[in-house]
């Protein structure tokens, strides 16, 4: 199969939907932003080995390439629409790639977005997808507008992704098996907070999404806010299949440092915490208050209501000790 035929098979679509004025066939995708809206862009690059063990299956590696992406879009806010692959293979399997071209479709159709184009390469197996998305003027979400007094929120069960991949790697470590399906699923399928994304672009006050580790993401968040914030640990939300798999120590540890989780870090102010409820119960994601912003001083993690040291640290790629695991963007 050449290149061609193997892009006129997988990757083209029979029909776009109107924004996509030219998609994939040409020499560039020609796109129509809705009026009053801004183009918001995104890339995510994941690589074999180092963002999924290797030999993981076509669908797995499909699903997390476009949900990653997906899940920054939901941390803008914004509305996700379109994308393109760069997709780089070591071979072109038909099984392979029809595995993979299904699940891609699926959580595109899922999420409303188009394939509008790509390339296509042999080598090192990686993937990479650009995601572009609309919001409305000035409504967009960032890191960097956390106001002193915010309440500090994070969405869904922090460290069931990193438990997860704990036990595809380990796979002797042991756990019931619905435990064990539940937390490898998390890892394998993300789900991106979109509609909440959507539902906090009039709400926060600063959102991120949470792909390097709870900690070191919410230290991000105020540095990029000039602010600092208190993080209390009994607050945090815990998931009974991490706890009960893993133990108290070790489940605490994956939620402040595991990484591909990809729930949203968001800060609110407290009289919006009541509109926060409404949001919350029409998205059906659980939204957890862990902490508040203070004027300064970094991340401080609380114990019973008092200051504790936490070890460990979040996901770096290139930090000098070498990460045990993949994970993180
Ligand atoms: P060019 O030589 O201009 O880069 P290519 O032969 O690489 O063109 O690609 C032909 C068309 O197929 C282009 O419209 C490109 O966007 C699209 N395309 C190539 N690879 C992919 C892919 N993996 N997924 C979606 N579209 C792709
Ligand atoms: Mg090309």
């Amino acid at each position: 199969m050449g290149e061609f035929e193997l892009i006129r098979q997988y990757f083209t679509a029979t029909s776009y939907p109107t924004d996509v004025l030219l998609g994939v066939g040409d020499d560039a995708a020609v796109l129509a932003v809705p009026p009053g809206e801004r183009l918001v862009a995104a890339v995510d690059t994941i690589v074999e080995g180092v963002h999924f063990p290797v030999g993981s299956p076509a669908a797995d590696i499909a699903w997390r390439a476009l949900a990653v992406n997906l899940s920054d879009m939901a941390a803008m806010g914004a509305t996700p629409r379109w994308f393109t692959l760069s997709l780089c293979l070591p071979q072109a399997r038909t099984a392979w790639l029809t595995e993979f071209a299904t699940t891609l479709d699926e959580l595109a159709r899922q999420f409303g977005v188009s394939l509008v184009g790509g390339d296509t390469v042999r080598g090192p197996l990686n993937v990479s997808i650009q995601i572009l998305g609309t919001v409305e003027n000035n409504r967009w979400l960032t890191r960097s507008g956390a106001h002193v007094g915010d309440v500090v929120y994070v969405s869904g069960m922090p460290g069931e992704a990193a438990g997860g991949l704990q036990l595809l790697l380990k796979p002797a470590i042991s756990a019931n098996a619905a435990d064990r399906q539940h937390l490898i699923a998390r890892f394998t399928r993300p789900s991106p907070r979109v509609a909440l994304g959507r539902g906090l672009r009039s709400l926060a006050n600063a959102a991120m999404d949470v792909s390097d580790g709870l900690l070191t993401d919410l230290s991000k968040l105020c540095a990029a806010s000039q602010v600092g914030a208190r993080l209390h640990l009994d607050a945090l939300p815990m998931s009974p299949s991490l706890s009960s798999t893993f133990g108290m120590k070790e489940a605490e540890h994956h939620v402040l440092h595991g990484g591909d989780d990809y729930e949203l870090l968001f800060t609110i102010a407290p009289d919006r915490v009541q509109e926060l409820e409404h949001c919350i119960k029409s998205c059906g994601v659980l939204c957890t208050a862990i902490g508040e912003i203070v004027p300064q001083g970094g991340v401080q993690c609380y114990r019973a209501g008092q200051p504790v040291t936490v070890a460990g640290t979040g996901f770096d790629h290139f930090a000098d000790v070498p990460a045990p695991n993949p994970g993180g963007e």
